[in-house]
């Protein structure tokens, strides 16, 4: 029997699971855990998918750093030529330590300072996507100190119900997101006449997670129908950008291919010649990464069954936080009956656990792989208990390159000074 992983280019040989051609094995032995493995044919083939399912049509795909903001991973998308979708100025030093390039970077957010404007103002970036009136106000200003006039489109709030889970559901009126769709048009007119402001597009990002084509087929269709009222008072948009969400398979989920879930927004947009804006983060990288971990000590019990592991909730901070699921799978099978276990870490919180109630064969010692990790993993991470963030490694076919190297315990404390 053979599993069909989430990630694509996971799969077991000889040695164990292996990703690409390397043995997962290899990379522990090498690197240590824990550890995020991340697959660069998994990288490009989902970026490709994005760009070939928009052939022949005006667009850009800006992958959402928040997902992964590694420099190893935003160098495989730029060098594939993506734009990028930011919300700080630290993810914009990202972008372009990675090689991105400036001119494809799209700035969200509802809280963006005055020195993360001028910062992004003086990179030249693309567009800056408005949550609020009261930042084209500001933005305005910034820009006119520096004798700039900012792109941007406003974010609105299309209102559909994007069926996701309510932490990351951002398109409904009541959350902090985006400027209300009634209040646009208005907001358009005033943006227009600000001198240090170019209105360049719309915006709109409803929520992740998405298993429906049809939540942000509907908003699509709310947002031209804006665009068209502000062509008819002269207020033309260049661009118009449907924001990111494409779910993944993290278990049994089945969500839309790329051309699927592209298809009813291509049908929409037909014949129009502004340009189309994606900004996809977790179906670009969650199934290209896993978090490779060591089962410390096994733990049975009479309620529950242990497994300790050297991975925590300040290493994958999903299942703690949204009770997410991911897939736990040994690196070695072994012949013996498994068991089900709690798949939990180091950390002094109840609230540590990778899994709930898997069944797996694993002695101390083993390997095990958490799958799916590629999105808002790392980049959740944190040194919660005085722990070192996790070594990221990245495959390239029979190769694998460290690509971050595990944080030290000195350097958690480096910028602390102790009394005297
Ligand atoms: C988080 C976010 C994204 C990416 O969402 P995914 O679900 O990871 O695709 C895109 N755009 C904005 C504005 C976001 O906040």
């Amino acid at each position: 029997m053979s599993t069909v992983f989430p990630i694509p280019t996971l799969q077991a040989g000889t040695a164990g699971l292996q990703l690409e051609g390397v043995p997962l094995a290899d990379i522990a032995q090498a690197h240590g855990t824990p550890t995020y493995v991340y697959s660069r044919k998994a990288l490009t083939d989902a970026f490709v998918a994005y760009r070939g399912a928009l052939a022949g049509r005006r667009s850009l795909v800006c992958y959402a750093v928040k997902a992964n903001s590694s420099l190893g991973v935003l160098s495989v998308f730029a060098q594939l030529g993506a734009g990028f979708d930011i919300v700080s100025g630290g993810e914009l030093s990202r972008v372009l330590a990675a090689g991105g390039d400036a001119g494809k970077v799209v700035f969200s957010g509802v809280g963006k300072s005055r020195a993360e404007m001028r910062q992004a103002l003086m990179a030249d970036i693309r567009c800056f996507n408005v949550e609020s009136a009261a930042e084209i106000d500001r933005l305005n200003e910034v820009a006119g100190e520096l004798g700039k006039v900012a792109p941007i489109a406003f974010r609105v709030n299309p209102n559909v119900d994007p069926k996701t889970h309510p932490y990351i559901s951002t398109g409904l009126k009541s959350n902090k997101f985006g400027v209300a769709f009634d209040a646009a048009l208005d907001l358009y007119r005033r943006a227009a006449a600000l001198p240090h402001l170019k209105v360049s597009g719309i915006a709109c990002h409803i929520g992740s997670q998405l298993l429906d084509p049809a939540p942000i087929a509907e908003a699509a269709e709310k947002v031209l129908g804006l665009v068209d009222r502000l062509a008819a008072e002269g207020i033309v948009l260049d661009h118009i950008d449907l924001g990111g969400g494409l779910g993944i398979r993290y278990r049994d989920e089945e969500p839309p291919s790329v051309e699927q879930y592209l298809a009813p927004l291509l049908a929409i947009f037909a014949g129009r010649k502004e340009e189309l804006c994606f900004e996809p983060g977790r179906s670009l990288v969650g199934n290209a990464g896993l978090l490779l971990t060591r089962v410390e000590y096994l733990k049975p019990g009479e309620e529950k069954n242990f497994a300790i592991v050297d991975a925590a909730m300040n290493d994958l901070a999903r299942p703690a936080l949204y009770d997410a699921y991911h897939e736990v799978v040994a690196v070695a099978p072994r012949a013996e009956a498994g068991r089900n276990y709690e798949i939990v870490g180091p950390i002094c919180e109840s609230g540590d656990f990778l899994a709930h109630d898997r069944e797996l064969t694993v002695a101390e010692g083993d390997l095990v792989a958490l799958l799916s990790a590629g999105a808002y993993g790392m980049a959740m991470s944190s040194n919660y208990n005085t722990r070192p963030r996790a070594a990221e490694v990245m495959v390239d076919g029979e190769r694998a390159l460290l690509i971050r190297r595990r944080e030290t315990v000195e350097s958690l404390y480096a910028l602390e000074t102790p009394l005297r």
